[in-house]
């Protein structure tokens, strides 16, 4: 839930944020929505709150709505293998029910405390060479649009490659249908002390389902190496770097047993596939996060780039993660038509000690046309993101075709569409 900072302060889950709307509204019925959209100059939707930017925040003159209030749909169909999920359903609920049903989601974030439609209008992704982000999973999105009427896009419909990972720009998602896979089991272990200098990123990266390194940048070491193997994929072979001995936590400092089983026990894949357990805090709580994701190829020369500038880097980071996603055909996913490595920066919960460090980042990762992940802190400038989504003109056609009021557009996507 969105965090109440004080009794009327609504902020997001990291706190950095203060939304600070005309109006909020939490309707209980799609009816009650479509008359509430319809009515509102400008209107947002908060999913669960974890971003770290102002994507979501409607402006001083605009309407926040929650759809806590709405059914919480989760319908699953064993025989076609898919489910119909209300848009404000958080993975962790999602992921009990459809294993309760024999099947599976193909990969979950590294917390699965988040909305699906909040998770998949960003990009939101795990790892794993073969993995697309959350998004690649919808087939179907129901949404109500700026004049109130009721939009359902599928994979057949030209707009679609606009629709999911959408910035909360097109309407309100009340539902989408995802595809789903028989369930299976992940064995999660983790290895330490894997150094950079020699590292073969396709090989470990590829070695298991899903592969994510991480370093806190104080030597040019991958401190820990969390590998989720599917166990029907044949025995675990990770030669490059010794296992550890006791649970971990990615943070350096924070409790291991908020993590997900990982000394190779064998699991559901919705209790292994995240890092962080549904029951608790996941990550640290206190902090703020970037991430960029650039071409896989490029992936041991932008390591190479921020190992030249980790002495700036480490003094306000918390942890770097490194995982991959693969590319897939939404217009705006920053993993959008390339296989990508994706860098995510764990910072300290101090926006003016961090702003200048992520300043440097994304000058050391520009030469690869990074993407910035939409939910997170990043400074690049509209304009210059723009040159780096080849499909963007045709991204705000379908905003201005479905919104033609501009009331879902808030200073975060203007800044991005121009105009
Ligand atoms: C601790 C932590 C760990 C994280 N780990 C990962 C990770 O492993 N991988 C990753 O890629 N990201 C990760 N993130 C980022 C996170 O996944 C994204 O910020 C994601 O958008 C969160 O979903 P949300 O529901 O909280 O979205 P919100 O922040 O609430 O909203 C995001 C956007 O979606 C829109 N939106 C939300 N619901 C709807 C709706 N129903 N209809 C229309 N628009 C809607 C909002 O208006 C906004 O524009 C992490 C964040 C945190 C705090």
């Amino acid at each position: 839930m969105p965090r109440t900072a004080t009794a009327d302060a609504l902020t997001n889950w990291a706190g950095n944020i203060v939304f600070s709307p005309a109006a909020t509204a939490r309707p209980a019925s799609v009816g009650e929505l479509r008359e509430t959209v319809a009515g509102a100059r400008r209107v947002r939707v908060l999913g669960s709150g974890h971003s770290f930017n102002t994507i979501a925040d409607p402006g001083a003159d605009g309407l926040l709505l929650s759809l806590d209030a709405l059914p919480a749909d989760v319908e699953v169909d064993t025989a076609a293998r898919t489910v119909r999920v209300g848009g404000q359903v958080r993975y962790a609920r999602l992921a009990r029910e459809v294993h309760a049903r024999g099947l599976a989601l193909a990969n979950m974030a590294s917390l699965p405390h988040i909305s699906v439609a909040g998770s998949v209008a960003t990009g939101t992704h795990g790892s794993g060479v073969d993995n697309g982000p959350l998004a690649s999973a919808v087939r179907e999105v129901e949404l109500v649009t700026s004049d109130g009427s009721l939009a359902t896009v599928g994979r057949d419909d030209a707009r679609f490659g606009g629709v999911v990972t959408s910035l909360g720009a097109l309407g309100v998602v009340t539902a989408l249908t995802l595809d789903l896979e028989p369930a299976f089991e992940v064995e999660q272990r983790v290895f330490t002390e894997l150094p950079l200098a020699g590292l073969d990123f396709t090989a470990v990266a590829g070695a298991a389902y899903s592969v994510s390194l991480f370093t806190t940048w104080r030597r040019p070491v991958f401190e820990q190496v969390w590998v989720k193997h599917r166990t029907d994929r044949g025995p675990l072979d990770f030669g490059w770097a010794p296992a550890a001995d006791t649970p971990v936590h990615p943070v350096p400092g924070m409790p291991p047993a908020n993590c997900t089983e990982h000394q190779g026990t064998p699991g559901p894949w919705h209790e292994r596939l995240p890092h962080f357990r549904a029951e608790f805090t996941p990550s640290s709580g206190d902090e703020l996060q970037s991430e960029y994701l650039l071409p896989r190829g490029s992936a041991v020369e932008a390591l190479r780039a921020l190992a030249a500038i980790r002495e700036e880097v480490a003094p306000v980071l918390q942890i770097c993660e490194v995982r991959t996603v693969s590319g897939d055909g939404q217009w705006l996913s920053p993993s959008y038509d390339r296989d990508s490595v994706a860098l995510h920066f764990t910072w300290v919960d101090d926006t003016a000690a961090v702003l200048p460090v992520i300043g440097r980042v994304e000058e050391a990762l520009a030469p690869f046309d990074a993407r910035p992940h939409w939910g997170k802190v990043f400074t690049v400038p509209g304009a210059v993101l723009r040159e780096r989504y080849a499909r963007h003109a045709d991204f705000a056609a379908l905003a201005a075709r479905l919104d033609p009021r501009r009331a879902f557009r808030n200073a975060f996507v203007d800044d991005f569409l121009g105009g």
